[in-house]
């Protein structure tokens, strides 16, 4: 009896598997279909990524430019270190986005582009009004530094939050880690010249003071990012401004 009726479900099992299997198969030529079907503008055949994602690596390639000619142009400026420091840290992060471009086989929009020169037109003008602002005064420059990380906050959590790529997502991370500890040090350095504290310019001002206090406000749960291990150890915000001047003093918030 035990025999007959496992010999049933047996068949019923073999039954349904094989009705299962149609239906998956089914499903599989239909899905298949749809793929095909879908309009070539959603998925590129080069590089297998969204145009959103390269839109963002186009854009995100730009903007590190952004803050890296930002700074040295303050740096000629003004000749705090912290501008020079933090400049190299955008030079390395320009380029992560740019490795990521040629992994994916895409048109680098800065190749042969001096610095202050831009594609993108919106960068473009930000680039002229930032070093513009910059130029008025140290503190001004300053602000300038803070915005431009602000600024930087605010659109990688937006590009991450619009991709599904992980070797995208592993180096905005790092980028929005690298950000929290750059506008901690320019607002130490800020603090430091004015003796007046930093206020947000963009980011809530909630958002700024959890940055600020060394909490994991520019990132979301992973403020390590992917390189950013052992090598920052500086992103606690702890003043390097060591009281009187803030142009001359270490405040170089947390390079990578
Ligand atoms: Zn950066
Ligand atoms: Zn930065």
């Amino acid at each position: 009896m035990l025999e007959n009726t496992n010999t049933q479900n047996t068949g019923k099992r073999l039954m349904s598997w094989k009705s299962i299997l149609g239906l998956g198969l089914a499903l599989f030529i239909a899905g298949g279909l749809m793929v095909l079907a879908q309009p070539a503008a959603a998925q590129t055949a080069v590089s297998g990524l969204t145009q959103e994602d390269i839109d963002s690596l186009l854009y995100m390639r730009e903007e590190e430019k952004l803050a890296h000619d930002v700074y040295v142009t303050l740096y000629d400026l003004w000749g705090a270190p912290i501008f020079n420091n933090i400049a190299s840290s955008e030079q390395n992060h320009t380029e992560m986005v740019l490795a990521l471009l040629n992994q994916y086989g895409l048109a680098d929009p800065a190749a042969g582009n001096a610095v202050g020169v831009f594609v993108n037109a919106d960068l473009q003008a930000l680039y002229d009004d930032l070093v513009s602002q910059g130029s008025q005064s140290y503190e001004a420059a300053l602000l300038v530094g803070g915005l431009i990380e602000e600024v930087d906050i605010a659109d990688l959590r937006a590009e991450l939050a619009t991709t599904n790529v992980a070797a995208i997502e592993q180096v905005y991370q790092s980028l929005l880690s690298a950000s929290g500890n750059h506008l901690n040090g320019f607002a130490n350095s800020y603090e430091s010249a004015t003796g007046n504290a930093y206020t947000a310019q963009l980011l809530s001002d909630a958002d700024v003071a959890a940055i600020l206090s060394g909490g994991n406000g520019s990132g979301n749960g992973n403020s390590q990012g992917a390189r950013g291990g052992g090598n920052n150890g500086q992103g606690q915000g702890g003043n390097q401004g060591n009281g009187g001047n803030g142009r001359n003093s270490q405040g170089n918030g947390g390079r990578r």
